[in-house]
C-alpha cells in the first residue's frame, strides 16, 4: 500500500496537540506523584475531562509553524518572525520564559539575531513537526530550516540540535508503517548523523547522549526515565531537588531524549505511548508533544482512537492546518 502522507501529516500535528493537552495538567509534577493518582489513565481521562480542556505552547506554536510555511509556501523567514508575533495574541499558554522575551522583541521591531534568548530550553524542538512533514524528502533544506526557525528565538546550540533532531526523527518516520516497522539502528543513524560532525561541543555532547539512549531500550520506562531526565543539562535548567527523579528537565536535550524513549517503548499504540509521554514527569505537556508529533507520523491519524482526537480543543482547526500544509507540500514536491 502506498503512503498516505495527508493522514501522516494529520496524525503528526495532532498527536503533538493530543500529547500536550493530556500532559499539560502534569507539567511540574514528578512521575511518581502524577501516578498516584490513578490505576488506569483512560478512566482518570473520562472522570477528569475538565482538567484535559485545552492545549498550551507547544501546540500553539506548532500551528504558526505551519502557518508560516504555508503563508511563504515554504520556509522564509519573515513569515516566521510575523508567526511567532502572532502567536503573543493568542494568547500564549504556558510559555516558556525565553520564548516568550523573544517574541516580543520581535515585535518591537528588534531584528531577530538580536531578539534572540540565548535559552537551551525545548521551546523550538516542541513546535518543530511541521518542518519535519514538509521537509521530508528533502533532508538539507529541513536541517537548515530546522536550524533557522530555531535560533529566531533561541540561540543556544542545544536548541537548534533538537530542532534538527526531531524534524530529522519525523522526516524518516512519515515512511514507516506500524504494520512494518523499521530498523532502531537505521533511525539512530538517521538522527545522530543530522547533527554529527559538527565542531559544536553541545551538538557532540547530544549525539553522545543519543548513543547511550540507543543501548539503554531495553531499560523499563521508569528507569529510563529516571537515568535520561536530567540528560546534559545545564544551568539554569538543572533542578537539584529532582536529581535522581523521573522528573523531565525542560533542556532541549533532556526532554527530546527522554520523549524519543518513551516513544521507542510504545510502538504498538498510539495511545500506550501518549499516556507515557503525558504522564513521563517534568515538562509533561512538552514530552507529550515532542512524543505525540513522532508517534504521531509513525501511526498516522488512521491509528489514532477518534475520542482522543476529540478531547483537542478546536482539533477541526488542526486537521484543516494539516491539509492546508499537505497541499501546499504537494505543490512544491
Ligand atoms: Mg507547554
Amino acid at each position: 500500500m502506498p503512503i498516505d502522507y495527508l493522514d501522516k501529516f494529520k496524525g503528526s500535528l495532532i498527536g503533538v496537540a493530543i500529547g500536550d493537552t493530556l500532559g499539560h495538567p502534569f507539567e511540574g509534577m514528578l512521575r511518581d506523584a502524577i501516578r498516584s493518582n490513578f490505576t488506569n489513565f483512560k478512566d482518570f481521562i473520562n472522570d477528569n475531562r475538565r482538567l484535559f480542556n485545552k492545549f498550551t505552547d507547544d501546540t500553539q506554536l506548532t500551528l504558526h509553524t505551519a502557518q508560516a510555511l504555508i503563508q511563504g509556501r515554504g520556509f522564509n523567514l519573515n513569515n516566521f518572525v510575523e508567526e511567532y508575533i502572532k502567536w503573543l495574541d493568542d494568547p500564549p499558554i504556558g510559555a516558556g520564559y525565553g520564548c516568550i522575551t523573544a517574541a516580543k522583541k520581535l515585535k518591537y521591531g528588534i531584528p531577530w539575531k538580536e531578539a534572540a534568548s540565548n535559552s537551551g530550553g525545548n521551546g523550538t524542538t516542541m513546535r518543530i513537526a511541521p518542518i519535519g512533514l514538509f521537509f521530508h524528502k528533502d533532508i538539507k533544506v529541513l536541517k537548515s530550516s530546522a536550524i533557522t526557525s530555531s535560533i529566531i528565538t533561541h540561540a543556544h546550540p542545544a536548541a537548534s540540535a533538537g530542532a534538527v533532531v526531531i524534524a530529522s526523527a519525523i522526516a524518516y518516520l512519515i515512511n514507516k508503517e506500524p504494520e512494518s516497522g523499521f530498523s532502531i539502528d537505521e533511525f539512530f543513524d538517521v538522527i545522530t548523523s543530522s547533527i554529527s560532525n559538527s565542531q559544536d561541543e553541545i551538538w557532540e555532547e547530544f549525539c553522545e547522549i543519543l548513543v547511550k539512549l540507543q543501548s539503554s531500550l531495553d531499560m523499563p520506562i521508569e528507569a529510563g526515565l529516571i537515568k535520561f531526565s536530567q540528560a546534559g543539562v545545564k544551568s539554569p535548567y538543572f533542578i537539584e531537588q529532582f536529581l535522581g527523579k523521573a522528573f523531565v528537565h525542560p533542556y532541549t536535550i533532556s526532554t527530546v531524549v527522554c520523549a524519543i524513549f518513551v516513544f521507542l517503548k510504545n510502538l504498538n499504540s498510539f495511545k500506550d505511548c501518549i499516556f507515557e509521554l503525558a504522564t513521563a514527569g517534568g515538562d509533561s505537556d512538552t514530552v507529550g508533544a515532542i512524543g505525540g508529533g513522532l508517534a504521531g507520523v509513525y501511526s498516522g491519524m488512521k491509528n489514532i482512537p477518534d475520542d482522543l482526537i476529540k478531547m483537542v480543543k478546536n482539533y477541526k482547526k488542526i486537521l484543516k492546518i494539516s491539509e492546508k500544509l499537505f497541499e501546499i507540500f504537494k505543490e512544491r514536491y
